[in-house]
């Protein structure tokens, strides 16, 4: 698969990513076998840009996955691997990278980001943690420094922001998720905030695509939209080997145009580590398929949910996806 710079980072990744939050924990947790197994499938078809986190707990994968491999950043075949973390100190930050290092055995890593962040302020607040990834960068630690976030506000900041290499954001047409402000964010002012960053030099990549799964079903759609903006990768979490295998197609320009997938299996699922319990999605959901649980946050009647999709883009967090 060609790969492509990485703006102005000298790394070089290939147009679509393979994100590894899907097979972890809190989604289909996977056997390590299992998961390893699905990650060394995706490299060895070509796939070169891999997406974890701190918070996904999933570096035991990757690690199992590229045994054998030289990781080292000299080697131009080596699996690109992005991770960040959610804190906000110097301290915390130098101990999620150290962390990073030696749980995924890495002498360096390519991409380590600031985690999700929300708004303009909270950028400001975790200026320690964005300050020890400048120094573990000068230190040769870490390749490239930068911020993963849904929001437009955030994504144009960093187009400023002369520290900033690359930027992970949130896009996809139908504008399910994008944040700015306090409030919704739209898909055409997310392009401009990205075209914003391209133009700076940053590398962008791509999160959510398919909005959560609600966009799967327009999956050519989905993707071109993302491809188009000029966004140098799109990370689509894997959780199965035709979806590794549909992807490189989508890439390497094989997909058939008659190809459409089968979504009739889908689930809507509410992911109990993002609800914040505002309750959004129960008064939008006509069916009154979501309830409270024991822990006041929202969850899915199956037996009543119709998959028609109508909670997901209410909700502040997306906490709701397809699955
Ligand atoms: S997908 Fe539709 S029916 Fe199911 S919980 Fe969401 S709004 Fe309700
Ligand atoms: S809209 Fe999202 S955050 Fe609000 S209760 Fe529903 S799932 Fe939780």
């Amino acid at each position: 698969m060609e790969k492509t710079e990485l703006g102005n980072t000298g790394i070089l990744v290939t147009p679509v990513g393979m994100g590894v939050l899907t097979m972890g924990a809190s989604q289909l947790n996977l056997s390590l076998e299992e998961g390893a197994g699905l990650i060394r499938y995706a490299y060895d078809r070509g796939i070169r840009f891999f997406d974890t986190a701190q918070y996904y707990d999933c570096y035991h994968y990757l690690r199992e996955a590229f045994r054998g491999i030289d990781t080292s950043r000299n080697n131009p075949e080596r699996p690109v691997i992005c991770s960040k973390s959610l804190t906000a100190t110097y301290e915390g930050m130098e101990e999620a990278v150290l962390e990073a290092l030696r749980d995924l055995g890495l002498e360096s890593i390519d991409l380590f980001l600031l985690h999700e962040v929300r708004h303009d302020p909270d950028f400001e607040i975790r200026g320690g943690a964005w300050k020890c990834l400048q120094d573990m960068k000068q230190e040769g630690l870490i390749g490239a420094i930068g911020v993963s976030t849904h929001h437009v506000d955030v994504t144009e900041r960093m187009a400023e922001e002369p520290a900033c290499d690359a930027v992970f954001a949130l896009t996809n047409y139908a504008g399910l998720g994008i944040r700015k402000g306090s409030g919704a964010g739209s898909a055409p002012e997310m392009e401009r905030a990205v075209r914003s960053c391209l133009e700076a030099g940053k590398g962008v990549f791509a999160m959510k695509a398919f909005g959560g799964g609600n966009l799967s079903a327009d999956y050519r759609r989905a993707l071109d939209y993302v491809r188009d903006l000029g966004v140098h990768s799109i990370m689509v979490g894997l959780g199965k080997r035709e979806e590794a295998d549909r992807l490189i197609q989508y890439a390497e320009g094989t997909l058939p145009d008659s190809y459409a997938p089968d979504v009739s299996g889908k689930r809507i699922r509410i992911d109990q580590s993002d609800c914040e319990g505002c309750g959004a999605c129960l008064s939008r959901c006509p069916n009154h398929a979501i309830s409270w649980n024991e822990n006041g946050l929202a969850d899915v009647d199956h037996q009543i949910c119709l998959t028609c999709g109508y909670c997901a883009p209410v909700c502040p967090v997306r906490a709701i996806i397809m699955w």
